[in-house]
C-alpha cells in the first residue's frame, strides 16, 4: 500500500554505530519518529516503559504473535523483540516517517508487509574498527564479541538485500549519508506530489 510517510528500517552489525546515528537523526529532524518496539527482555538502566521498549512478560509476547499484531518479531539474544503493525500503519497513514531499528532478519522481514520500506544498513569500515569498537565499548566478554563478529560476517554477506548502504567511518559523515536518504525520500515525485499539491495545482499539473 502506498501510504504518505516513509518507513526507514536500519539495520548494522553490533559495534557499527546504528543506534547513535538513529539518535542523532532523530535530534535534528522531529520529522522523523521511531518505532517503539516490544521486548520480552527487561528494562536496562533509565529506560521507561513506553519510550525505548514496551516491556512485556512472556505470555503478553505470545498474545501479541497469536493476536498477528507484529509485522516481524525475532528472537535477539535469547529475548523476543517485534514490531507493532498497527502503531507503524497509522503513523505512516497520517503522514509521519518512522525510523525502526532493529536487527537484520526482522528488517529483510518488513518488507514483505510494507513494501516501500527504505532499507539502510550500516557498515563499520573495516573488520579490525569494528572489533576494537566491540572491546573499547566494554559490554562484552571475549566469547561474545567472537560470537557478534561471527554474525557480523553473515550479515554483512546479504547487506545487498538493503537499498542503501552507510559506512560508518567518521561519525558526521555517516550522519550526513542518512540525512541525504532520508531527504531524498522526501523528494520523490509521490511524496512531492501529496507534499506540495497547491503548488502541482497552481503549475496545472493533473
Ligand atoms: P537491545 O536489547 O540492546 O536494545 O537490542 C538488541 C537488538 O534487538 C538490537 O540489534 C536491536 O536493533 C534489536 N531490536 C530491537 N527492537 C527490535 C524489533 O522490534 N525487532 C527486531 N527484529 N529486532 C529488534
Amino acid at each position: 500500500m502506498d501510504y504518505p510517510g516513509n518507513i526507514f528500517v536500519v539495520a548494522a552489525p553490533s559495534g557499527a554505530g546504528k543506534s547513535s546515528l538513529v539518535k542523532a537523526l532523530m535530534e535534528l529532524d522531529s520529522a522523523v519518529q521511531p518505532s517503539v518496539s516490544h521486548t520480552t527482555r527487561p528494562p536496562r538502566g533509565q529506560e521507561k516503559h513506553g519510550r525505548e521498549y514496551f516491556f512485556a512478560s512472556p505470555s503478553e509476547f505470545d498474545a501479541m504473535v497469536e493476536s498477528d499484531g507484529f509485522v516481524e518479531w525475532a528472537h535477539v539474544h535469547e529475548q523476543r523483540y517485534g514490531t507493532s503493525k498497527k502503531a507503524i500503519e497509522e503513523r505512516v497513514a497520517q503522514g509521519a516517517d518512522v525510523i525502526l531499528e532493529i536487527d537484520f532478519q526482522g528488517a529483510i522481514q518488513i518488507r514483505k508487509t510494507f513494501a516501500n520500506a527504505v532499507l539502510i544498513f550500516i557498515l563499520p569500515p573495516s573488520w579490525e574498527e569494528l572489533r576494537s569498537r566491540l572491546e573499547r565499548r566494554g559490554e562484552d566478554s571475549a566469547e561474545i564479541i567472537e560470537l557478534r563478529l561471527r554474525n557480523a560476517a553473515l550479515e554483512m554477506a546479504r547487506s545487498n538485500e538493503f537499498d542503501f548502504v552507510i559506512i560508518n567511518e567518521l561519525f558526521e559523515r555517516a550522519l550526513f549519508d542518512l540525512k541525504a536518504i532520508v531527504h531524498a525520500q522526501r523528494l520523490r515525485y509521490s511524496a512531492q506530489r501529496r507534499a506540495r499539491a497547491d503548488t502541482f495545482a497552481a503549475l496545472n499539473i493533473p
